[in-house]
């Protein structure tokens, strides 16, 4: 069976939006863990256009001598996943780890992420264990998740959770993906061959408050609803296909019970016309699921993700210059 070789280097990648008040523990903590591999490592601080002190305390760090910490600056805000995107383009490890900055994720795990993908995986999850966030969250979370198992039925228990680790090739292949917006535990997902869950501590929020206000949440499900399947657009024409069915079994019910009962049974006919009307707005939507049906394909090649991605090519040295010339 082919295995994937041990980690050599670690990369963390973290997403920071005006967390100044955090960062120095922080750096302090996740570097003390990083420490305890046994490894070499390095800590990507992708700052997100913050508008505090965040991006002034990042380069600091980073340019100490012998830092492990790199500091990517973006120019604006661009939101958590296009950050870590970034941060992805400008990893040298192979093995990287994605955190939030506000230590919600307790850095302590990552020892227990690196030993989990050195069994053999190539994405590591986490669930969340005594998930501390609002009941409004959790609940919106949890559809979620049951929505996500439902779609793509991988049960994978926690999508919210950023605390994961991915091969390199898992990233190089996110990198491919040419979407703007993007939810990037799914899209690793769907690179996956095989991937594994643990359990994971989840602490409080202790500095600031959460960058998601309540709009920005619902476009975070958006994205990863869009990320995930173009499977809304398709159900418009089975929307469509029962209500024209529906009307149209109406109508020769109608008919039926005329002809059985007489004229004053179908009510002057009034009935009828919802039964025609059903059959065309029944028709309508069958109209706009076939036009989403283009959209969906459009959006699947606008988005120009990899067709498939080659991990690794094993061939003789000599034996390729053969290999070309039979071609
Ligand atoms: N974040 C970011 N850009 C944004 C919003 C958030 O880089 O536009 C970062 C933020 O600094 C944190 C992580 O994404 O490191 C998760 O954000 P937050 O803790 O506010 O989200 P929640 O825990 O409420 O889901
Ligand atoms: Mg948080």
């Amino acid at each position: 069976m082919f295995t994937l070789p041990p980690v050599e280097k670690v990369s963390v990648v973290i997403p920071v939006f005006n967390e100044e008040e955090s960062l120095p523990e922080l750096i302090r903590r996740t570097t003390g863990s990083c420490d305890t591999l046994g490894i070499d490592y390095e800590i990507l601080l992708v700052d997100d256009g913050s508008s505090d002190n965040s991006a002034q305390i990042l380069t600091t760090a980073a340019e100490q001598p012998g830092s492990h910490i790199v500091a990517v600056l973006l120019n604006r805000n661009y939101g958590q996943h296009s950050a870590i995107m970034a941060g992805f383009s400008h990893v040298t490890g192979d093995l990287i780890i994605t955190l939030d900055a506000d230590l919600q994720n307790p850095p302590e795990e990552i020892p227990r992420l690196v030993a989990k993908a050195n069994e053999g995986y190539d994405v590591v999850g986490t669930v969340r264990q005594h998930r501390q966030d609002s009941v409004f969250r959790k609940m919106a979370s949890r559809t979620v998740n049951r929505l996500i198992q439902r779609t793509t039925g991988k049960a994978m228990g926690d999508y919210g959770c950023m605390l994961r680790a991915y091969r390199r090739h898992i990233v190089d292949a996110m990198l491919h993906c040419h979407e703007r917006s993007t939810f990037i535990p799914i899209l690793a997902n769907t690179f996956a061959r095989k991937a594994v869950e643990i359990p994971v501590q989840h602490a409080e929020r202790e500095f600031g408050d959460s960058k998601y206000s309540f709009l920005r949440l619902i476009n975070l499900m958006y994205d990863l609803v869009t990320c995930l399947t173009t499977t809304p657009l398709r159900l418009l024409s089975v929307v469509g296909s029962v209500i024209a069915l529906a009307g149209f079994s109406l109508a020769v019910l109608l008919v039926v019970l005329r002809l059985a009962f007489g004229p004053q049974w179908a009510g002057e006919g009034v009935f009828m016309l919802f039964a025609i009307l059903f059959t065309f707005i029944g028709a309508q939507f069958i109209g706009m699921g076939l036009l989403g049906e283009y959209i969906g394909r459009i959006y699947n090649d606008v988005r120009a993700r990899p067709r498939y991605f080659i991990q690794r090519v094993v061939r003789q040295e000599h034996d390729a210059p053969q290999e070309e010339n039979n071609q």
